[in-house]
């Protein structure tokens, strides 16, 4: 497959995974490996590197930053489970979210689970975290994904998130949603295709994709302890993002939006600012959408 060209000027992403070692550690190690150490970044424009040197990103704390070309696939720490290649903006759902340690958590649309594993990390393993996928395949990878990362915390199951039932008692005490469905993919770079011929077809499409969004949004709103909810995707279509979530604020007053990161570079399209998008051009990033939901406290109820 022929791949973009912005996609090989894209910074690589390193996650450092806590589960298995500390961001100092994978420092000193790829120091001792022949790269080389420049800090933490200040400026979204000390993303742009060269060679062997890197970073530690400026917005997430367990991120690393590295030249276009490097590749760890072979890497020791990455068979290992010490880090995981994973873009910046594919961070920014979990990290957003925040779990504590001891929460019960949903990941609705999980595999092949590098966000699942992130909220592990986040929780430090403590705590209940069901993962579901429609996909045997990729929930599969995501079994091995998950083990190499050290995950003890999750429940998979291959189900249709949609048939899962919110009344179920073992949800009962679950407050964090992370829902990060199907989408067009149309912010992964290496697949973006702009000379899609039928634009009708491409329109039903996106028109499906929407709704099955749309579904899988109300759906996770009905869960009885639901604080928080996180909705991504990685496509650049105002239809599968602000969208959806205006039209499931819209049919859900009981939930608003909480205004996100107002250091990052690019917002959600008018008239949902509070969200967060990401892009080649402002983030040096695939594009990204992310969208926090909270419930409002109940009337009479003090506690957050
Ligand atoms: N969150 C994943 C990660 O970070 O690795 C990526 C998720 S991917 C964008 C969307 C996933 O949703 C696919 O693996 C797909 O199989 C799954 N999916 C699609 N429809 C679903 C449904 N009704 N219920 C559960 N999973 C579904």
């Amino acid at each position: 497959s022929v791949k973009h060209p912005a996609g090989d000027q894209l910074p690589r992403y390193v996650r450092v995974n806590t589960l298995k070692t500390t961001v100092e550690d994978v420092v000193d190690y790829l120091k001792r490996d022949g790269f080389s150490y420049l800090g933490k970044a200040c400026r979204l424009e000390d993303l742009s590197l060269k060679d062997r040197y890197f970073l530690s990103d400026l917005h997430l704390p367990e991120l690393l930053v590295f030249s276009p070309k490097t590749d760890f696939h072979d890497h020791f720490l990455y068979k290992a489970g010490h880090i995981v290649l994973q873009d910046k903006a594919s961070c920014l759902p979990a990290h957003l979210l925040s779990p504590p340690p001891g929460s019960h958590i949903i990941d609705a649309c999980a595999a092949p689970g590098n966000k699942t594993s992130q909220l592990a990390a986040i929780m430090k393993n403590k705590g209940r975290l069901f993962a579901f996928d429609l996909d045997g395949k990729r929930l599969a990878t995501m079994s091995t994904l998950l083990l190499r990362a050290g995950v003890t915390c999750q429940q998979l199951a291959n189900q249709d998130f949609l048939k899962v039932d919110p009344g179920n008692p073992q949800y009962k005490d679950v407050q964090h949603i992370l829902l990060d469905p199907s989408c067009s993919g149309s912010g992964m770079v290496c697949i973006q295709d702009n000379t899609s011929a039928d634009q009708e077809k491409e329109q039903a499409r996106l028109a499906s994709l929407a709704s099955f969004q749309l579904r899988c949004l109300n759906h996770a709103l009905r869960f009885p302890s639901l604080k928080r909810l996180v909705y991504s995707t990685c496509s650049i279509h105002k239809q599968e993002n602000e969208e959806v979530v205006a039209a499931c604020l819209q049919q859900n007053p009981g939930f608003r939006l909480v205004p996100l990161l107002a250091e990052w570079p690019e917002r959600g399209l008018e008239p949902l600012p509070q969200c967060l998008r990401a892009s080649t051009a402002k983030t040096l990033t695939h594009g990204f959408f992310v969208a926090l939901l909270e419930k409002h406290s109940e009337p009479g109820n003090t506690k957050q």
